[in-house]
């Protein structure tokens, strides 16, 4: 993967009137597939982003699948990296030519208790784009100079798509805080939310151990390579009595979340990271037995942002050792299968290739 450096800064002189996009097409199963998109003018308050990689995301699966709710048609991609390239009206010219990674929320009432609270992530009228805004596969896209956080010189452009899952990840952890300095930490799931939560985990001063399935092995050995330690499952108790005082559970599984119930610690806390998409058998009374603390967070907020840019500016978290694949937009059949199979970690697309 590349780092940083000049050839992030590459942008076309002149925006056109429409570009390529892949989007949802139609509501139902499938229904994704590229389109010419009309270019939109930023309105008061926002910019257009040229955009320079967008990731793969399993919500991006789930709105193929008609699994997570959009309008169609859609421009799909939320995991955004891009330079600014206009301004709208009212938008403070230092903006211009910034490297930036973007939050997701087009929308949101800004009125709801939530909104007022610094939440807009609990208002029911927030609309993301990538589900009900066009999103960021495609060249250019327009976003509120309000969700703009400049990069880290030190982030690449496709190393920086996973700011945003970063962000989800330090709302599930710090806000409120779960880990304290020497916490024994137990990461369940070594994917890109777990790699992100064992090292952010870390950052904090936890003592971190990830665990995942034999068969995830190429993950856990990334993990090594990150300096985390790790343990192999082949079944769902084995890995001994670990006793973590937290349980980070990042598979979104019912035998992760068992699996976590029974390892942490009496009066210990357990922070659900993953999604499960259904309901689920779990041992739940382990949280009363045990007395533990159960908590967990729902996308991002703005403060979770700028901890995932502190994170990524101290060095605490790598990002580029987890982009496995980098595809060109036309090509993007072949990056939604290898995300779909769970090939490698994150799966970016280049809408400038
Ligand atoms: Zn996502
Ligand atoms: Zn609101």
């Amino acid at each position: 993967m590349e780092a940083s450096g000049s050839e992030d800064s590459i942008v076309s002189q002149t925006i056109p009137t429409e570009t390529v996009a892949l989007g949802k097409l139609a509501p139902g199963v499938g229904n994704i597939g590229l389109r010419q998109q009309t270019v939109p003018s930023p309105r008061p308050g926002q910019v257009i982003v040229e955009v320079l990689a967008t990731g793969i995301c399993g919500t991006d699966l789930h709105i193929e699948d008609d699994e997570f709710p959009y309008e169609a048609p859609v421009t799909m991609g939320h995991e955004v990296t891009g330079e600014v390239v206009k301004l709208g009206p009212d938008v403070d010219d230092s903006w211009m030519g910034r490297r930036v990674a973007c939050e997701t929320y087009f929308h949101y009432c800004e009125q709801c208790e939530h909104c007022r609270a610094g939440f807009p992530n609990r208002c029911d009228q927030r609309r993301s784009i990538g589900s009900k805004v066009d999103g960021g596969f495609a060249r250019w896209m327009a976003i509120p100079a309000r969700n703009l956080h400049v990069l880290p010189e030190s982030v690449g452009r496709f190393a920086g798509v996973l700011t945003e899952p970063l962000a989800c990840v330090a709302n599930c952890l710090f806000d409120p805080p779960v880990i304290n300095a020497g916490d024994r930490v137990l990461v369940i799931g070594p994917g890109t939310m777990g790699i992100l939560t064992a090292q952010a985990a870390r950052a904090a001063g936890g003592d971190v151990v990830v665990a995942g399935l034999e068969t995830d092995g190429h993950r856990l050995e990334l993990a090594e390579t990150l300096g985390l330690e790790t343990i192999g499952l082949t079944g769902s108790d084995d890995g001994g009595a670990l006793e973590p005082d937290v349980v980070c559970e990042c598979s979104g599984s019912a035998a992760g979340a068992g699996f976590g119930l029974r390892q942490v610690r009496k009066g210990g806390r357990f922070v659900q990271v993953g999604i499960f998409g259904r309901s689920i058998e779990a041992p739940l009374d382990h949280i009363l037995y045990k007395e533990l603390v159960y908590t967990s967070g729902n996308a991002s907020t703005p403060t979770s942002w700028s901890r995932a840019i502190s994170l990524l500016a101290q060095g605490s978290v790598q990002l580029d050792p987890l982009v496995s694949e980098i595809v060109p937009l036309l090509e993007w059949e072949r990056a939604f299968a290898a995300t779909r199979e769970g090939r490698g970690m994150k799966v970016v697309i280049d809408p400038r290739d």
